[in-house]
């Protein structure tokens, strides 16, 4: 078990790597808790969790909505919680998000944790305290950025989930290597195999590494001005693919990510051995490299989510494997490299 610490604007945050689920306890007040869950992970591990009252919600993110979150200020008025209330959130993305935004609007804001379930939530969404709702199908349009007092990331917990939900997880630990260091990359290709069978050491230690990562640059840039930016590495052309493909975020990035390593190497920053040793292992993790819809498709879903950048766009380019640089592209580049696939 290791702790590690996020330093907020508003507080720090506790990050519990390895922190089994019983004890739980431990890290809670003795009252005032008010959980949120969702139907799958109640059933899961409502035995596990401290009697106190439970909101469940539907799972997915097409539950992340500002009614669904006016729905559970509902609740906590008509539970009693007060200034002093302290909101679990024990879920994986969703349920984190949910949890942090209501948590931060509900009587100008109570404190929150959570005790991330899934391997995306462990290492990336339930750290770094931005919380937010989707609005008219564009993700996060609401939200905060404001630290949680604690996230207890118990990677035993992730032998129980269902593969594609691993693998949703693997691709943004790939991302977080590829921006942190080769020696990273080379761990997560080295124990491909034992990351697959869910080997508990393994496991540990690659939640481990990528939590470090993310906590490294969030402590640097708290409120994404610059060094935050390289989180998005991927996500530029995945947020696309994961509107025309329909697809969970994790495969979506993992085309984005493909997508990225091509523009690279286009631009002279990635050889084509590099280029060839992301996407393999992107292939040994079981994750798509390519999408059923046209690049050109997909490059106007693009355009129309940044129509506010007019002439460019912000892009997060590696440089090498496990370097990143962030670079204005002019839109007339990209759509002549989009031709070329
Ligand atoms: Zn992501």
């Amino acid at each position: 078990m290791e702790t590690l610490f996020v330093k907020g604007q508003h507080r720090n945050s506790r990050i519990l790597v390895g922190e089994p689920l019983n004890l739980l306890r431990e890290h809670l007040p003795g009252q005032n808790v008010f959980i949120i869950t969702d139907k799958n992970l109640h059933r899961l591990y409502c035995r596990y969790i401290p009697s106190f009252p439970v909101y469940v919600m539907d799972p997915g993110e097409g539950s992340k909505n500002v009614n669904n979150a006016k729905k559970i200020c509902k609740w906590l008025m008509d539970k009693g919680a007060g200034r002093d209330a302290f909101i679990l959130g024990v879920g994986g993305g969703v349920v984190c998000d949910m949890t942090g935004f209501v948590a931060s609007i509900f009587l100008r804001g109570v404190e929150f944790g959570f005790v991330a379930t899934s391997l995306m939530a462990q290492i990336d969404a339930g750290i770094g305290g931005k919380n937010g709702v989707n609005l008219n199908g564009y993700k996060n349009i609401m939200g905060t950025i404001r630290q949680p007092a604690f996230v207890m990331c118990d990677t035993t917990m992730l032998g129980s989930l269902p593969e594609e939900e691993i693998k949703n997880g693997l691709a943004e630990a790939i991302k977080h290597s590829l921006i942190s260091d080769r020696k990273t990359f080379d761990f997560l290709k080295e124990n491909s195999g034992s990351v697959l069978e869910m080997d508990e050491d393994v496991i540990y230690k690659l939640v481990n590494r990528s939590v470090k990562t993310k906590i490294d640059i969030v402590n640097k840039d708290e409120i994404e001005q610059g060094e935050r930016r390289k989180l998005n590495l991927g996500h530029t052309w995945g947020h696309a693919v994961e509107k025309t493909d329909q697809i969970p975020h994790g495969q979506a990035i993992s085309i984005g990510l493909v997508f990225a390593a091509k523009l690279s190497e286009h631009l002279g920053k990635l050889s084509i051995a590099e280029r060839a040793e992301i996407i393999n292992l992107l292939i040994k993790f079981g994750l798509p490299v390519k999408s059923e819809t046209s690049p050109k498709t997909i490059f106007k879903a693009l355009l129309k989510d940044k129509k506010k950048e007019t002439d460019h766009i912000h892009f997060v380019l590696m440089d090498g494997i496990g370097n990143v640089v962030v670079e204005p592209i002019p839109i007339a580049d990209l759509k002549a490299f989009v031709k070329l696939l």
